[in-house]
């Protein structure tokens, strides 16, 4: 246990503002990837807990979507001020159930801390249109409604951030959240949830139920009452609720994974481009949607980016991400150690050849946690399985090419289309590439991570639906449009047919 960080042995739920024991009262450990302690236990909720919540949610909803939309926004500041002052405790309890490193997880703090303050702004604007209308004397116009309840499920990579993307825009918009975080990392919900209580929110406009995907996830699908589902996580389990809620008639936001590129072209600052890739590609041990897992290099670099990386890599230092010295953190549990053990075997058998790493940590402390060395493979085709599937760990693949179209086309064979960047100082060369490259999310000179809040974050064909997080493209996904016509001619004006 945490004593120090966290007081209660057993997380509750967070309904109708109120705390509660799940009704099955079952619960799973909670453990730290750095050293598998366990940190806390989390509930299994059930249908039950998820029926209260969501009715909980309706009820309060009705008065929360009357409240004027500045006074919903001061408490969303209130949350955003809140969260600034716990930042470096939020931040060592990210650390402790995520493994990221203690630099990551302050930044992915203030990342919901920026939100706050970017939604709370939103409370006066949430504008609408006003537009002439083609008849005299009447006066048309578009608002924004809310939905009513909405239902948020996040992943255990970005436990709070993603959070925040998802629930701000939510509630300054006036709907009411049932929300159900991963298992893995329910800490930063359970933390979220008190900074929300004690911010004024009125009870029952968020409601935290814990459990795994598969009971809560779905029983939330299952209520009628809830009419957005909005999902960030696995593309498989992303296709499985879209399919279940468009049975339902029910709006489905997805963000899932990427298989990210950065291209290195042969005029490229190759000191700029090896710090990007080691940061997009190594930062949270690989484990983001914008992670980047490839590198298309002009082949006149080829060698030199090859002996750069791996000078660089073999200083990354790897384990504990509490200790600031640290740059690469474990990987979130032995299922995710697999996984990236079995694509090594995957790019051996497929002929790519192995620079750096591509093993389990053993040694030392490393042996008490989940570590994957920082992977590095090169000669690597764009047909290979590592270089078209998601691996979700430190693994990158290098891809020699010749040109920057042959690179843009390797960028774009694939599933998803999440996030990519080009390192080059050839003006025409970065216009043609944000125009060609088929992404939601584009970097010229910078790796393919660093999303700023206030822009659309998500992505093109299996990475998403069309819907993006964060920005104002965020208030899409929770609001509906309703246009309103005011005639005042005093008589009947019949729109198309009475236009003079
Ligand atoms: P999942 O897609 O399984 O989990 C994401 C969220 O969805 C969790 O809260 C999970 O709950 C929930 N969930 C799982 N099954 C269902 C369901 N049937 N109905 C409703 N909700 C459900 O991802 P994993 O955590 O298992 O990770 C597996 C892989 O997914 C990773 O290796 C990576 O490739 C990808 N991924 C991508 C992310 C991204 O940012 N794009 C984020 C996370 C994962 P619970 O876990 O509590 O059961």
């Amino acid at each position: 246990m945490t004593p120090k960080l966290i007081k209660e042995e057993k997380l509750r739920n967070f309904i109708n503002g109120k705390w509660a024991a799940p009704s099955s009262e079952k619960y799973a450990d909670v453990v730290n990837p750095a050293n598998l302690a366990t940190l806390v236990q989390v509930p299994l909720s059930s249908m039950q807990d998820v029926e209260k919540a969501t009715s909980a949610a309706k009820k309060a909803q009705k008065d929360w979507a009357l409240v004027p939309a500045p006074q919903r926004a001061e408490i969303l500041f209130r949350v955003g001020v809140l969260m600034k002052e716990k930042k470096e405790t939020l931040s060592q309890l990210l650390t402790m159930e995520n493994g990221k490193v203690i630099e990551e997880a302050r930044g992915e703090v203030q990342e919901g801390i920026d939100m706050a303050f970017y939604m709370a702004g939103e409370g006066r604007r949430l504008f609408g249109q006003t537009t002439p209308s083609e008849l005299k004397d009447k006066f048309a116009m578009s608002v924004r409604a809310p939905v009513g309840v909405v239902g948020i499920i996040t992943p255990w990579n970005f436990p709070i951030a993603i959070a925040t993307w998802k629930s701000f825009p939510a509630i300054v918009a006036g709907n009411a959240v049932v929300w159900k975080p991963a298992t893995e990392t329910p800490i930063m919900a359970f933390e979220l949830a008190k900074i929300f209580e004690e911010a004024g929110l009125p009870e029952g406009v968020i409601n935290v139920v814990f459990g795994s995907g598969s009971t809560v996830g779905e029983a939330m699908i299952e209520q009628d009452d809830i009419r957005v589902i909005s999902f960030t996580g696995s593309n498989e389990v992303g296709r499985t609720i879209a399919g279940k809620c468009g049975q339902r008639l029910k709006k489905v936001s997805l963000e899932m994974g990427g298989k990210n590129a950065v291209i290195v072209m042969d005029d490229a600052d190759l000191t700029l481009a090896v710090e990007g890739i080691l940061w997009s590609a190594y930062g949270t041990s690989g484990q983001r949607c914008t992670a980047c897992s490839r590198v298309m290099v002009h082949e006149s670099v080829k060698e030199q980016l090859e002996d750069r990386l791996q000078n660089e890599i073999a200083k990354l230092t790897i384990g504990n991400g509490l200790d600031e010295s640290i740059k690469v953190g474990p990987i979130i549990n032995k299922n995710g150690l697999e996984k990236i053990k079995s694509y090594i075997q995957v790019g051996k058998e497929e002929g790519a050849k192995l620079l750096s790493g591509g093993h389990v940590l053993k040694d030392g402390n490393h042996a008490k946690g989940n570590y994957f060395a920082p992977t590095l493979f090169t000669d690597v085709t764009p047909d290979m399985r590592i270089a078209q599937e998601e691996i979700f760990g430190p693994v990158v693949s290098l891809i020699p090419v010749k040109s920057l179209e042959e690179a843009i086309e390797i960028n774009n064979s694939v599933e998803y289309g999440l996030s990519s960047s080009i390192f080059t100082r050839d003006v025409n060369q970065v216009f043609a590439a944000q125009r060609d490259l088929d992404t939601g999310i584009v970097y010229v000179n910078a790796g393919t991570t660093g999303a700023e809040i206030h822009l659309p974050f998500g992505g093109t064909k299996g990475t998403g639906n069309g819907h993006r997080d964060s920005g104002v493209a965020a208030l899409d996904v929770f609001t509906e449009w309703k246009a309103v016509y005011v005639d005042f001619s005093g008589k009947l004006q019949r729109a198309q047919i009475d236009v003079e």
